[in-house]
């Protein structure tokens, strides 16, 4: 018996009340998509927040799988709770928790003071140093990341000729080794000898990779278990996506409580190519034989017609369980799979139909509902310059390419060196931006002369201007000068930085007056407009945007650096404070939030997204595209993983909630021709799709948004828009002109290729004169 008044349990039905308020202490919710699992953790955090549970929400953890996801959550929670509590939830990303901890403990473990995350660049960036001063080719940088990366997700380190050591109790599996195997361009030994020396350029410059996080959070976890004594649930979203250090931190952190909870769906298990476990869920059960495990199997996201399709698509993996999952929601339209003759007219299609189904809807789908969702994020640039060129406003989601740009990047690494000295990445980045007249070279021989003396980038070049010579550097006379410029801007917002630092000063300085101090004194608008003459004004409003994010993230009344009170343990250790404290904060955030908001806080209403289907998961749109769904593609040629890349589309598929578009272009932006993904061509699924769509008429127009639950305003002709050639119109004009168009489609109907296609156009003109 649930009480449906209650706020926190009205609308959800049994299975989820369950889940909710059972008071088994180890839960697990198995669900497929759109079966309200999120939902169901969320008003499961409510529940344990409210009385009579009455935990303290500073000693609840609840780990996401994006930074989106976690604000999401926290909304979701504040309006089930209403009292402000949801604040100081130790809420975010595994990495954001780990990042917590070491803040605050990691000296207990060894971390100095004002260390940073070695972003994915800046990883690359000591790789290919490595590599360079090792004669190797630097081209392999980026497979050696990841391939540094896996052994570093199961806590093991490579060594020469033997198999993976272990650093602590976790077995390594498999599947990762095999993994391992396929990854071996580079010999064993040099491998091996890479791997420490990036070891230790991390170290050198004080930074910690991403994997580094979660490593040496367990690290601490283990070694000083009271930083989690207090700790009363754990509660964990999207778990078949974890790796085992990620396990074994859940179990650690749970260590005192034993009161977890986790979500998980192993059909959408996608991050295996980055060492997740799908085995984890059985692991857990393997642990807590305890464990209560919850079914759902209600869908509450999509129409029927598309649950049905995605399941098609599902079930061909014969070695999964067969799961019962029941639409709510009416057939709806069916799901569209268009073949369009290049890459190019594909996106020009897209943005069309985005188009249409704003006019026929007279708006009440927006472009906030719709998203494109990718295999690879190669393919957004065709998708975004169709956006740009019909005016459509979007917003790139699952790349951090926003904090990649040349002209933030630069004030991010500025910030970074003010924040941390030792950054010899970020230092070699900046040392020449804008321009002091240090060529390469001069990096590579100051870089190399570091190296040689055991000191900083850093310690080189302020020893080299504050008088004591560059050794065997040749650094010129106005060289010099000009680099105690860029020492003393360095010193000089670093003293800003101190100054405020002092507690409670009261109109005191804020992260965002040093920022601009710093785009001050490098005259930075003057140095973006002589240098990027065409361009300048987007990118200088590109460092407006940091600033406004600066602003934002200091105006957000809420601890997030929120942790479990611990009695007994050095409460502060010696992380930074103040405004040193508030610059460290800002910078992890750019650094571990995987998505670019691009143009939202500019006040632009709707935006579509465009995304990597990875970084999709978990969301949901009313619109779906998903488009070169080839063979190549999805099942991606670089992957070995059929199954992995078939819950992939699996995943794209089930964001969709009453419109999906499937779409393969003929011949691909390499101009190869394609066949398509092979996910999509068993029968009983094709009889699902509509081939020859858009098919979005008056009724199929009114059946969308009644399962979305919306009314389409009634000054809205839509039989006059569907009728008048004003669709016509507003198709672009590198579609082809409408007869072709359906003479396509036929053909698509009749097989065949583009060019069958245009030899049998050709030969019916010719027929006709
Ligand atoms: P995914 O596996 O994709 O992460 P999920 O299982 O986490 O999906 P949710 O995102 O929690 O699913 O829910 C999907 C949608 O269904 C949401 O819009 C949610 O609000 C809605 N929903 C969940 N439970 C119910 C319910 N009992 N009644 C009505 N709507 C529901
Ligand atoms: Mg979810």
């Amino acid at each position: 018996d649930f009480n449906n008044d209650d706020p926190i349990l009205a609308g959800l039905n049994s299975a989820q009340s369950i889940a909710v308020t059972t008071p088994a202490s180890v839960v697990q919710i198995l669900a497929p998509p759109g079966s309200g699992k999120t939902r169901t953790l969320t008003s499961r955090v409510a529940y344990l927040l409210s009385p009579p549970q009455c935990l303290s929400p500073q000693n609840v953890i609840v780990a996401t799988f994006t930074v989106k996801a976690a604000r999401e959550m926290k909304e979701r929670i504040a309006k089930l709770v209403g009292d402000g509590t949801e604040g100081k939830l130790v809420l975010g990303t595994f990495h954001s928790i780990a990042r917590r901890y070491l803040l605050r403990y990691g000296h207990l473990v060894g971390i100095k003071t004002g260390w940073g995350i070695a972003d994915t660049g800046d990883s690359l960036g000591i790789i290919k140093r490595i590599l360079r001063r090792n004669k190797l080719p630097i081209t392999d940088a980026s497979q050696i990341r990841s391939r540094i990366s896996h052994f570093k997700a199961r806590n093991s380190s490579p060594v020469a000729n033997a198999p993976p050591k272990q650093r602590s109790g976790i077995t390594a599996t498999q599947t990762t080794q095999s993994t391992q195997q396929k990854e071996k361009s580079i010999a064993n030994e040099e491998f091996v000898q890479i791997y420490e020396e990036y070891e230790a350029g991390l170290e050198s410059s004080n930074l910690l990779d991403y994997d580094d996080l979660l490593l040496r959070c367990l690290d601490l976890l283990k070694q000083h278990p009271e930083c989690v004594r207090n700790v009363e649930a754990v509660l964990i979203d999207e778990f078949q996506d974890t790796n085992l250090v990620q396990f074994e931190l859940t179990r650690l952190l749970a260590s005192q409580a034993n009161r977890i909870t986790i979500v998980g769906d192993p059909d959408q298990s996608i991050y295996g190519f980055r060492a997740a476990e799908i085995r984890n869920l059985n692991r857990m059960l393997r642990h807590y034989p305890d464990t209560l495990v919850v079914h759902l199997e209600q869908n509450y996201r999509s129409s029927a017609s598309i649950l049905l399709a995605a399941v098609e698509v599902i079930q061909q993996d014969d070695s999964r369980p067969q799961k019962p999952l029941t639409p709510t929601h009416a057939v709806g339209t069916r799901p569209v799979l268009r073949r369009l003759p290049t890459a190019e007219r594909e996106a020009a299609w897209i943005v069309s139909e985005i188009l249409r189904i704003g006019a026929l809807t007279g708006g009440v789908i927006g472009l906030g509902d719709i998203a494109v969702l990718v295999r690879s994020a190669s393919l957004t640039r065709l998708i975004e310059s169709a956006c740009v060129r019909r005016g459509l406003a979007y917003k790139m989601v699952g790349g951090s390419k926003f904090y990649d740009r040349v002209e933030v990047k630069t004030l991010l690494d500025y910030s970074r060196v003010v924040h941390n000295l030792s950054n010899n990445d970020a230092l070699a980045r900046i040392i020449n931006v804008p321009s002091r007249k240090v060529g390469d070279v001069t990096i590579k021989a100051l870089v190399d002369e570091a190296e040689k003396r055991g000191k900083t980038l850093w310690e080189v070049i302020r020893n080299g201007v504050s008088g004591h010579g560059w050794k065997d550097v040749k650094i010129s006379k106005t060289t010099d000068r000009r680099l105690g410029d860029f020492v003393n801007i360095i010193l000089s917002t670093q003293r800003l930085l101190r100054e405020e630092s002092e507690p409670e000063t009261e109109e005191g300085k804020t992260l965002v007056d040093i920022l601009e101090f710093l785009l001050k004194k490098l005259a930075y608008q003057d140095h973006l407009r002589h240098h990027y003459p065409e361009d300048w004004e987007t990118r200088w409003s590109n460092v407006t945007e940091l600033l406004t994010q600066a602003r934002n993230m200091c105006s957000v009344d809420e601890d997030e650096d929120a942790l479990p009170l611990i009695n007994g343990v050095e409460q502060s250790g010696d992380a930074p404070t103040g405004l040193h404290g508030i610059l460290g904060r800002f910078l992890s955030n750019t650094a571990l939030s995987n998505e670019l908001v691009d143009g939202e806080q500019k006040g632009i209403q709707g935006q579509v997204t465009i995304s990597t289907i990875h970084a999709a998961k978990g969301l949901e749109w009313p619109v779906v595209f998903i488009p070169a769904v080839y063979e190549g593609c999805i099942p991606h040629s670089r992957s070995d993983d059929t199954d992995e890349e078939r819950r992939l589309l699996y995943v794209a598929m089930t964001r969709a909630e009453v419109l999906l578009y499937m779409s393969v272009p003929t011949r691909n932006s390499q101009k190869e021709k394609t066949t398509l993904s092979p996910f999509l061509t068993p029968s009983n699924l094709t009889k699902l799709l509509d081939k020859r769509g858009p098919a979005l008429g008056f009724s199929s127009v009114q059946g969308t948004l009644r399962i979305l639950g919306r009314k389409c305003p009634s000054e809205v002709d839509i039989q006059g828009v569907v009728e008048k050639s004003h669709i016509v119109s507003l198709l672009d004009d590198q579609i082809p002109e409408k007869e072709e168009w359906e003479e396509k489609a036929e053909a698509d109907e009749e097989g065949g290729d583009e060019d069958d296609w245009r030899r049998r156009k050709r030969r019916r003109a010719e027929d006709a004169a």
